[in-house]
């Protein structure tokens, strides 16, 4: 495994591995589903890797249906129609998009353009009074983000963005056993996320779209997965960057690691790259007990294991618990988990910090001034 690719396939066999094991549908595992008469009617723009996975994913939905297109290739249309019965007056390109506003099947854009775009992209997706789901990282920085929750508060639309963990059973189980108490007081965290990026012309290399590099891209599970391991918040930040291919890597990060401090006294020990694979895993020790995921933030299947022995939880398809999960939020008010425009500020709050602590040699970044 080398590249980009080779890191979607595997992730893609994670989805085969789990369609081979027993199944649990989302409706067993959130029992507030309703299953009210009408379906969340959603509109994928930008139909590259990531909103194929998510298609095929949402053939599973029971509370959200596929129901438009909004692409800027327009030899992608014919394929989509087909597969997913699109009809023509929900096909929409990045120059007319402002029309989906008039448009009544659909209700929600979920956007998977490159990251820099995002920031654009979710201001005139609010615009149209249309809900939202944004990919991560959720912008190029914590200011962009905060633009974009003002900017989906003034339209009175939803904003989520894709952390799909959190309806990821062995995820939802430690945090549980977490609130529980159960690991007892949080001691250490170790979480890392990477793998070995292939095609050095890809737009995940290129500052102007990708708006950084490892840490952007798959870091940020590493770090949101510390929050969700401690329950708390950081308060200061340090890191440290290795670059041993100043070619591939001259715009973007190639390997961090990261330290988070959080109130408690717990640190978290972090570390992201795009120069090798096998290096997925969240570690969590307190002093009563312990938890680790690994795999922890691919597609699955994850594998967890506590103190108490095997985790076995379900294994899903994280993209269809994801979209029924959200609209379930959507139509019946259940409460939103942790994957709105608000929370994923709280993970670029940090990335900013890492970045700066990086220009910095390493120095240690206070958030509490941010
Ligand atoms: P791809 O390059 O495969 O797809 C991106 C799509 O965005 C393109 O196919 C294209 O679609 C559209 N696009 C619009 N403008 C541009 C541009 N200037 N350059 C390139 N593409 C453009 O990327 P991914 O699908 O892998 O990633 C998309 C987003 O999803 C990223 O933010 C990434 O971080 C996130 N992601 C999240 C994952 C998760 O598990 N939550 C997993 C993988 C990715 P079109 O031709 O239709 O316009």
């Amino acid at each position: 495994m080398n590249s980009r690719r080779d890191f979607l396939q595997k992730l893609s066999i994670g989805i085969g591995a789990a369609a081979l094991a027993p199944l649990s549908s989302s409706a067993s595992l959130f029992p507030s589903f309703k299953k009210p008469g009408k379906k969340l009617r959603v509109a994928l723009m930008g139909l590259g890797g990531y909103a194929n996975i998510v298609a095929r994913a949402m053939k599973e939905c029971q509370l959200a249906s596929l129901t438009g297109i909004v692409t800027g290739t327009s030899s992608k249309i014919a394929v989509w129609k087909s597969n997913y019965g699109i009809p023509d007056k929900n096909v929409y390109n990045y120059g007319n998009l402002h029309t989906i506003a008039n448009n009544p099947d659909i209700d929600l854009v979920y956007i998977t353009t490159p990251n820099s775009l995002h920031h654009k992209h979710v201001l005139q997706v609010a615009a149209t009074g249309k809900h939202i789901i944004c990919e991560k990282p959720v912008a190029d920085n914590a200011q962009q983000a905060r633009e974009m929750i003002a900017a989906c508060k003034k339209a009175g639309v939803k904003f989520y963005v894709g952390y799909r963990l959190h309806f990821e059973p062995h995820t939802r189980e430690l945090i549980r056993m977490r609130k529980a108490g159960e690991f007892g007081r949080i001691m250490h965290v170790n979480n890392y996320m990477g793998f070995k990026i292939g095609d050095p012309t890809q737009w995940r290399l290129k500052k102007a779209l990708a708006g950084g590099g490892a840490m952007m891209d798959v870091g940020v599970y590493a770090l949101n997965g510390a929050r969700y391991a401690t329950g708390e918040e950081p308060i200061w930040v340090t890191a440290q960057e290795t670059k041993t291919d100043r070619v591939k890597f001259a715009e973007v990060d190639e390997t961090v690691t990261f330290q988070l401090g959080f109130p408690s006294g717990v640190v978290a020990s972090c570390g992201t790259t795009y120069n090798f694979n096998n290096y997925e895993r969240l570690y969590l020790i307190g002093e009563k007990g312990f938890a680790e995921l690994s795999p922890a933030f691919g597609y699955g299947p994850i594998g967890g294991k506590t103190h108490l022995g095997p985790m076995n939880q379900p294994l899903i398809t994280h993209q269809a618990a994801q979209m029924d999960g959200l609209a379930d939020c959507i139509l019946n008010g259940t409460p939103d988990p942790d994957m709105t425009g608000e929370e994923a500020l709280k993970d670029m709050i940090a990335i900013d910090a890492v970045y700066e602590s990086l220009r910095k040699e390493g120095r240690k970044i206070y958030l509490d001034k941010k």
